[in-house]
């Protein structure tokens, strides 16, 4: 006992792993000068409340316990950066973490959370979130809010989809999102050119063309109109066997489960138009809407240099959008808030609920575990009208530039005339 009253006295760092601790012990409320606690593979099923006390705690590790919660009073741990708590039982995390406003690293992998509290968006130190293998079957909001993230790490959850935002996370460079049930990535690349991680997603049926470039762009190899080199990724998508004759249906086979299957797009474009077809595409006034009030407001573009081997792919968007100046009725302040769904592949114009959507075939390669790997998959390519689709096609009949990025199989449009309403 004298040992560690003359520890916590002396010590600034304390290695506490494995000690076979059910409680931490009492005498740590006079730690007033420990910086760092490393409590990895003990027994603990809760802290104290006391544990506020310990004012200059910057480190505090708790791998392999069995927490079931976290005291509130964490949150007065001001000069927490790192907190770990992987591999435990919580649930439910306590509201107020959110103003650990020097936290950096959050580390939460392999509990059972399902939900975040909505003042995490108050972290705006946050750069590593690891909420792998938890339970979350939405993504947590309000994380997007947390500006200084780099590596958000969500492998092994019951998400479905990603919302159409995360694309603008400002710094992000690694995404995982791995063993999830994603049904679609976003449509837009991302600001921050991120390393993206979607490995066994086993429902995930398509790759937008704008991402798809994006994770393509700096490929050391030689990429044509109709294959894609993924140095950006790391993932498979469900390998799909292209059947070589179409009878108009958007339904694919699938060579694993024998199964056939339906394209699944985002609900967000809810109308959709395949090709150049006689189907008048009108959008709808929201739509109009939502893209006037956008760009009186926003500057966003997307640039391609589509030259030579190595092409470059540039985002760019006013951030933060401010809309507390605009009076609009609260729906169109959403749809402004989160930004657009895509922008058009022809003009950049904007595109939030309304777009013309061709699929076309393409062949991705990309380095895995194992070696080289190869796989088709379909890919989407979205225009905000009618004409700028139509423009597209005869742009793309005329251009002769030999490897262009983008070429596209016009045949294959015709084989998707089709309305598709999702
Ligand atoms: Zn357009």
């Amino acid at each position: 006992m004298e040992e560690l009253i003359a520890e916590i006295s002396l010590k600034r760092i304390l290695h506490w792993n494995c000690r076979g601790f059910h409680f931490l012990p009492d005498e740590l409320k006079e730690g007033y000068e420990v910086e760092e606690i490393y409590l990895k593979w003990n027994n603990l099923s809760s802290l104290p409340s006391w544990i506020s006390k310990l004012q200059n705690l910057t480190n505090l590790y708790l791998p392999h316990n069995q927490l079931q919660s976290l005291p509130k009073e964490l949150n007065e741990l001001s000069k927490l950066t790192v907190l770990d708590v992987t591999n435990n039982s919580i649930e439910v995390l306590p509201f107020g973490l959110g103003h650990l406003s020097h936290l950096t690293q959050f580390l939460a992998a392999r509990n059972t959370l399902s939900f975040i509290p909505n003042d995490f968006q108050n972290l705006k130190s946050l750069e590593i979130l690891d909420i792998s293998y938890n339970t979350f079957t939405r993504f947590p909001e309000s994380i997007l809010q947390c500006h200084s993230l780099q590596q958000l790490l969500l492998d092994n959850n019951k998400l479905t989809a990603l919302p159409n935002n995360i694309v603008y996370l400002p710094y992000l460079k690694t995404l995982s999102v791995c063993g999830n049930n994603l049904l679609y990535l976003p449509l837009q690349p991302f600001l921050s050119n991120p390393f993206l991680s979607f490995e066994n997603n086993p429902n995930l049926n398509y790759l937008s063309i704008w991402l798809g470039e994006q994770l393509s762009s700096n490929s050391s190899r030689n990429i044509d109109g109709n294959s894609w080199n993924l140095p950006r990724a790391q993932g498979c998508f469900c390998r799909i066997q292209i059947p070589n004759t179409y009878n108009g249906d958007i339904v694919v086979s699938d060579t694993n489960s024998k199964r056939e299957r339906t394209l699944t797009l985002p609900p967000s474009l809810e109308y959709v138009l395949s090709g150049t077809g006689g189907e008048a595409c009108v959008p709808t006034l929201l739509e109009l809407a939502l893209r006037k009030v956008y760009s009186l407001n926003c500057s966003h573009t997307i640039q391609r240099d589509g030259s030579g081997k190595k092409p470059t792919f540039m985002v760019k968007r006013t951030f933060p959008i401010s809309l507390d100046h605009l009076s609009l009725p609260l729906q169109l302040k959403h749809h402004v808030g989160v930004g657009p769904v895509t922008l058009c592949y022809f003009c950049n114009g904007f595109i939030f609920t309304h777009g013309v959507v061709w699929v076309i075939p393409k062949d991705c390669y990309y380095e895995s575990e194992e070696g080289p790997s190869a796989f088709c998959i379909f890919s989407t390519v979205i225009f905000c009208s009618v004409a700028c689709s139509v423009s597209f096609a005869q742009w793309e009949r005329k251009s002769t530039m030999p490897n262009k990025l983008e070429t596209i199989k016009l045949q294959w449009h015709n084989a998707f005339k089709r309305r598709l309403c999702v």
